[in-house]
């Protein structure tokens, strides 16, 4: 399958790894908007947060615990931080594998652009 996320999971790309267990990747985003850019991945290929589906509930669960955890080992944790999934078009989306941004370590405005 032709998913750059994917070949970051198969280690067919090279990609700054910051955790990873069976279920679960995160990386570093190579375009940073924030100090801290991290994109956290289901290693399961799903399109978007609408191809989720019941069987996801414990996968989903791992992935904000994930984002709780690096958010504290990035001192994010009292300082606060964003966590955005991009879906669609006009969503954003520019990358089809599901992916959790985690934004931090500078005041993030709202509305977003
Ligand atoms: P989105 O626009 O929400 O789909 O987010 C996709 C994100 O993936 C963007 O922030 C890109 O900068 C990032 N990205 C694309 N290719 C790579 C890559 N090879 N390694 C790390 N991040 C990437
Ligand atoms: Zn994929």
């Amino acid at each position: 399958m032709d998913c750059i996320f994917c070949k970051i999971i198969n280690k067919e790309i090279p990609a700054k790894v910051a955790y990873e267990d069976d279920n679960v990747v995160a990386f570093h985003d190579i375009n940073p908007q924030a100090p801290i850019h991290l994109l956290i991945v289901p290693k399961k290929h799903i399109t978007s947060v609408m191809e989720i589906d019941d069987e996801e509930n414990l996968l989903l669960g791992d992935i904000i615990l994930t984002a709780q955890n690096l958010a504290r080992e990035n001192n994010l944790d009292k300082k606060g931080f964003r966590i955005v999934v991009n879906t669609g078009e006009e969503g954003g989306q520019t990358v089809n594998h599901l992916h959790f941004h985690l934004l931090g370590g500078r005041f993030l405005t709202w509305p977003p652009g």
